[in-house]
């Protein structure tokens, strides 16, 4: 039986190749103020989303492409979020060990 990698180790062997754009956008950013839990912040393994002064910081650069936000925001947000994968194959590269 093989050594055991922990989580932090098997993403970290990840690669991205990030898009100068973001993939994740705001239909309307003031809908992310009045969103009383803001699950976005809560469900997102690689902490893509921080809430900072007063608004949402969307770090797409680190997004692992798992949907979960986008679950998380329509079912007890208040469904700004725009959830697409990235363009052209771009965005993370999983490497699976
Ligand atoms: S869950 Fe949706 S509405 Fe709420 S803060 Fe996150 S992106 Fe904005």
């Amino acid at each position: 039986m093989g050594e055991r990698v922990s989580l932090a180790e098997r993403l970290g062997a990840d690669a991205f190749d990030t898009d100068s754009t973001s993939h994740l956008t705001l239909s309307d950013p003031a809908l992310c103020r009045t969103c009383a839990l803001r699950p976005c912040i809560r469900v997102c393994p690689a902490e893509v989303y921080q809430w900072e002064e007063d608004r949402l910081r969307i770090r797409y650069e680190n997004c692992l492409e798992t949907g979960a936000c986008r679950i998380a925001c329509d079912t007890m947000g208040n469904h700004a979020l725009v959830w697409a994968f990235p363009p052209a194959g771009r965005g993370i590269q999983y490497r699976l060990g």
